[in-house]
C-alpha cells in the first residue's frame, strides 16, 4: 500500500508497559527504554499499567520513576487483574504521544526495533508491526499450537491478521484513536490491530525468551484466547453448523427414501440395532456440539450486553513535565 507524505518532525512516543507481576523486569526494560530513546533523542512518555500484580511490582515501578524525576510518566494500577487486552487498552487511553507503542514488560518485545520503526513511520506508514522470524525459548507444542492458530484464523477470518505478529508495533495517533472508538469488550487486540486498517507495514525481528519472571500464560488461557479470536472476528464456525445440519438431514432423507422403496420391496424386516443407535448418538453429538457452539457466541453476547467497564483504576498518577492539552 501507498504511504502517506512523510513525516519530517519528531514525535512525543508514548511507551505503554502493561505487566503482571514482573518485579524483576521493569528495572531493566526502564533502563533499556531510556538508552534507545535517548539514543534517537526524542521526547516521550512512559504509560505503566499494572494489572493487578500481587508481588512488588508497583512499588518497584514507584522507585524506578522517583529515581528518575525527569521522565514523563503515568501510571495506572487497575484495581485487580482484568487480563493484558484490558490492561494494553487502559494504556492506550491514558498515553498522549504522537506515535504509541506499547511493549511486554518482560523485554521480548526489543526497545532497538523502535528506532527502525519509527524510521518507517517518516516514511508515512501509520502502523509499523514487528513480525518474529524465530521464537526463541517456546516450547515446541508452543510454537506449533501458535502456527495453527494464525493459519486458522486466517482461514475463518475476513479480517486478515498478519501471522506471527503480537501486540508490539509503532502506531500512529489517529491508530490509537479508531481503536479506542471500538466499543467491545472482548478485546482481541491482534483482530481489532487488523480490523481498523490504514497504512501498515511490517519489520521482521528475532523473538529471544523472556527476560526473568514466568509467563503467566498457559494452556487454558490460550485456548480461550483463541476462542476470543474466532467467535470475535468469524462466523464461519455458525455456518459450518447450519451446513452441516443441512448435508445430514439430505443424508437422512435419502436414507429414508430408501428405506420405504426397501420396506415396499422386500416386506418388513427388523434387523439394524447397532446403525439405529450408532445414528442416534451420533446426531447427539452434533447437537451438543452444536449447542456449545452457540453458546460460545451466546457467552460474548451477554458479555458485551451488560456493558461493564472493560477496567477499574484504583490508583493513578503522573510525574514529569506536563503536556497541555485534556486527558
Ligand atoms: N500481562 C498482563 N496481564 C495479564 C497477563 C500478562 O498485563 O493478565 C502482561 C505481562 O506482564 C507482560 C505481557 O502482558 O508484560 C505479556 O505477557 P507474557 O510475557 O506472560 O506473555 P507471552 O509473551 O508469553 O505471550
Ligand atoms: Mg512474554
Amino acid at each position: 500500500m501507498q504511504p502517506s507524505p512523510a513525516r519530517h518532525h519528531s514525535p512525543l512516543l508514548s511507551a505503554v508497559v502493561p505487566f503482571l507481576n514482573e518485579a524483576a523486569n521493569l528495572p531493566p526494560l526502564i533502563s533499556c527504554l531510556e538508552l534507545q530513546l535517548g539514543e534517537l533523542g526524542l521526547a516521550w512518555e512512559l504509560v505503566l499499567v499494572d494489572d493487578g500484580s500481587t508481588d512488588s511490582s508497583l512499588a518497584v515501578a514507584r522507585r524506578e520513576l522517583e529515581r528518575r524525576p525527569g521522565l514523563r510518566a503515568t501510571v495506572l494500577s487497575l484495581s485487580r487483574n482484568f487480563g493484558k487486552e484490558a490492561a494494553l487498552t487502559a494504556g492506550l487511553e491514558a498515553s498522549r504521544g504522537e506515535v504509541v507503542v506499547p511493549l511486554d514488560a518482560d523485554l521480548q518485545d526489543p526497545p532497538e526495533l523502535i528506532g527502525p520503526m519509527l524510521e518507517q513511520w517518516r516514511q508515512g506508514f501509520d502502523v509499523v508491526y514487528a513480525v518474529r522470524r524465530q521464537r526463541a525459548g517456546e516450547s515446541r507444542t508452543k510454537r506449533l499450537t501458535a502456527f495453527s492458530f494464525y493459519r486458522l484464523m486466517g482461514r475463518l477470518s475476513s479480517t486478515s491478521i498478519p501471522p506471527d505478529t503480537g501486540d508490539f508495533r509503532l502506531m500512529d495517533r489517529c491508530v490509537v484513536e479508531a481503536l479506542l472508538q471500538l466499543p467491545e469488550r472482548s478485546r482481541f487486540m491482534k483482530g481489532l490491530f487488523a480490523w481498523v486498517g490504514f497504512r501498515q507495514t511490517a519489520i521482521t525481528y528475532n523473538r529471544e525468551p523472556r527476560h526473568g519472571g514466568r509467563s503467566t500464560w498457559n494452556y487454558w488461557k490460550l485456548w480461550n484466547f483463541a476462542l476470543d479470536g474466532i467467535t470475535s472476528f468469524s462466523r464461519v464456525p455458525l455456518q459450518v453448523l447450519s451446513g452441516g445440519g443441512v448435508v445430514i438431514a439430505l443424508l437422512a432423507l435419502l436414507y429414508g427414501a430408501w428405506m420405504v422403496l426397501r420396506t415396499l420391496l422386500f416386506g418388513i424386516d427388523l434387523p439394524g440395532y447397532a446403525s439405529l443407535i450408532t445414528a442416534v448418538l451420533f446426531l447427539g453429538g452434533l447437537q451438543l456440539i452444536g449447542l456449545g457452539v452457540l453458546g460460545e457466541y451466546l457467552g460474548r453476547v451477554f458479555e458485551e450486553v451488560k456493558g461493564r467497564p472493560l477496567y477499574l483504576v484504583r490508583e493513578r498518577w503522573q510525574q514529569g513535565p506536563a503536556l497541555e492539552g485534556p486527558r
